[in-house]
């Protein structure tokens, strides 16, 4: 495997990034400094290490961020054929599950791994993981909106509240707005807004915890850098 390759999958960083950190000098095999791109390594033989910090292939527990497109269901298989998270990734030897879900029509950042333990806690309502997401709606938006949010909406299975709530954006029957929540009930962010008067005319989730979606095109994936992991845990 090639050695930028090998940081990439690490979690160093892009390919880019990790092509940059070899050119820089920052990287080093079995202790001796390699800035030559495109060197060999065998994972099983060769320590790695940049800036003195070890990388290697951890073929166990595998991240990957995916911006899930609008029309993408969000499992691993669909029965009907549907488009579906696995497409995203193409074959893969780990089984992967998806963190949580988005609607069909939802777009944005969801996470697909094979560690339960991280799936479980990002999902449990007792961790609190905080998930922000856009919306655009027609607006103008009334002023009390982001207090009303804050207060608490009462929907059919009960209230829900915002953590917090930022008008982006507001041109004449256009509105753009970023609510944060620590809820996982399904339509969550749909059913609040519409609660309010504003049916949402495009969602998108933008950040879980720590991790976010970047400029990470629709469609595309990536694997979590060693930092994001680690903030993860
Ligand atoms: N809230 C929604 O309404 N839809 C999603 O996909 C996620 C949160």
């Amino acid at each position: 495997m090639r050695l930028q390759k090998l940081l990439a999958q690490a979690g160093a960083g892009s390919r880019r990034a990790c092509e940059e950190m070899i050119a820089a000098g920052r990287v080093t095999v079995d202790g001796e400094v390699v800035t030559e791109l495109g060197v060999r390594i065998d994972p099983a033989k060769h320590v790695v290490h940049v800036d003195g910090l070890q990388f290697q292939v951890d073929d166990d527990l595998v991240y990957i961020l995916v911006n899930k497109p609008k029309g993408v269901v969000s499992t691993m298989y669909d029965e009907d054929g549907r488009l579906n998270l696995a497409d995203m990734v193409g074959p893969r030897e780990e089984r992967l599950f998806h963190v949580g879900r988005l609607d069909m029509d939802t777009e944005g950042l969801i996470l697909l791994t094979n560690d339960g333990t991280l799936a479980h806690r990002l999902q449990h309502p007792s961790f609190g993981v905080k998930k922000t997401y856009l919306a655009e709606v027609r607006g103008p938006v009334k002023k009390d909106l982001g207090k009303n949010l804050r207060d608490g909406v009462e929907l059919d299975d009960g209230p829900v509240r915002v953590d917090s709530f930022r008008l982006v954006d507001s041109k004449p029957g256009y509105a753009l707005v970023e609510v944060v929540l620590h809820e996982g009930r399904k339509h969550v962010v749909r059913r609040i807004l519409e609660a309010e008067g504003y049916p949402v005319l495009n969602l998108v989730r933008t950040q879980i915890g720590p991790l976010v979606l970047g400029d990470l095109k629709p469609g595309r994936n990536r694997r979590l850098t060693r930092g994001e992991v680690q903030q993860l845990m």
